[in-house]
């Protein structure tokens, strides 16, 4: 094998679909699941915050798209689709594009070799080339670190807002997924309380990476105008315990609140990475650390594509975001197999190929 792409979601599969344009021989796409398996596992009804629409011909790439021919808005007919709706679009592009992806295929290590790398998979050892970890963090939860976490479910693990118990629950995080799941509790008639660290719902960034999105805001607008949602900011929730009347969140600052049933940790994602932590540094904030190719700083040839991608103060964590960095890889990995990338030119012009990053001023947005 020349690339294996380890995960069949919008990373894994627009990599592929770049490689596969300027010809490199030999690329498969390994994936544990099914393509888009993580769109999948999404709790029923959560939607993609980001608006899909079919601007593609004016040069102005739908939100969600993998690569600047395709549109999930055109082919969904949905401005925010679901999981499972966008997990179709997924595999519609992955047949369109003719990628070769193998399902089923769960890769649990990697170790270099003289020449290229050793992949231990679930069906056995796979050797290749070039690595491309595109395994994205919806399968690594992180329970924020609070003591007693067991006691809770997190966001990731919910498959629809129904199958919570009770009348009130507590949200534990109040960014994305909080926010999120505090709609989604409410819609189905619970009460719910926010506890947030950082007020993000009151944060006034112009980047999405950090402030709630119009569409959650929105959302929240309207169900906070029903009375059903409690916001607290400044909850510092370190730890849980189990009572008689339920389970006691302790803030860092001596509050204390009861949930009568198990709150629902929306506490975030932990790296995506960690079969081959080994072969990454990681940075103070625990992001893996890339050189300009968005390969690892210590085993070549493995290279990073999807939401962990930053450099700097710029974070790909959006679709939209991360997918301007397939071209780079692909140049990369086609530069060293002696690949013509003259291919590429066309993702340039799609705004589909970023490598000057001074473009991405944080201060661009005036009103
Ligand atoms: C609720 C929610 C809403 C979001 N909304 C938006 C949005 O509106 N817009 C946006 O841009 N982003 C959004 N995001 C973020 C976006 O979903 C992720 O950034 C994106 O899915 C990352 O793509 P990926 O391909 O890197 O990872 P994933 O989509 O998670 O795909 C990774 C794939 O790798 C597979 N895999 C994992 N481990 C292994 C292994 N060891 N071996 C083989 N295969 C493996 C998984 O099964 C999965 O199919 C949202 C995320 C969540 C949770």
């Amino acid at each position: 094998m020349n690339v294996a792409i380890v995960g069949a979601g919008p990373a894994g599969l627009g990599v592929a679909r770049v490689l596969r344009d300027i010809g490199v021989p030999d690329v498969w796409v390994l994936e544990r699941g099914q393509v888009g398996q993580s769109f999948f596992d999404w709790p029923a009804g959560t939607r993609l915050l980001t608006p899909s629409f079919p601007a593609n011909t004016f040069g102005l790439t739908d939100l969600n798209a993998i690569s600047y021919d395709s549109s999930p808005g055109w082919s969904l007919k949905r401005e925010h689709p679901d999981g499972a709706a966008y997990a179709q679009y997924l595999k519609q592009a992955a047949m369109v594009f003719g990628l070769d992806v193998q399902c089923g295929v769960e890769v649990s290590a990697l170790e270099p070799q003289e020449q290229g790398l050793a992949i231990s998979t679930s069906v056995g050892e796979i050797h290749a080339n070039f690595v491309i970890w595109a395994c994205g963090q919806f399968n690594t939860p992180s329970d924020g670190g609070i003591e007693g976490a067991t006691l809770a479910r997190h966001y990731a693990e919910i498959p629809c807002w129904q199958s919570i118990s009770g009348d009130e629950v507590f949200v534990v995080g109040g960014y994305e997924s909080g926010i999120d799941a505090a709609v989604g509790l409410a819609s189905v008639g619970k009460r719910v309380t926010v506890l947030g660290r950082d007020a993000h719902w009151l944060m006034d960034d112009k980047d999405p990476s950090r402030a709630l999105s119009p569409y959650t805001r929105q959302r929240l607008d309207a169900t906070l105008a029903e009375g059903q949602v409690a916001l607290v900011e400044g909850a510092d929730v370190v730890a849980m315990e189990r009572e008689a009347q339920g389970i006691r969140l302790f803030g860092s600052d001596g509050r204390s609140w009861l949930s009568p049933d198990a709150p629902v940790l929306a506490t975030g994602f932990a790296s995506g990475t960690k079969q081959v932590s080994s072969w990454f540094e990681y940075d103070d904030t625990g992001l893996p650390m890339l050189t300009p190719q968005d390969e690892s700083t210590t085993l070549p040839g493995l290279f990073l594509v999807g939401p962990e991608v930053a450099h700097g103060d710029q974070l790909f964590c959006f679709i939209y975001k991360f997918r301007q960095r397939f071209a780079v890889v692909a140049n990369a990995i086609a530069g060293r197999l002696g690949v013509d990338t003259s291919a590429l030119e066309v993702y340039r012009a799609c705004n589909m190929y970023l490598d000057d990053l001074t473009c991405c001023e944080d201060d661009k947005c005036f009103c």
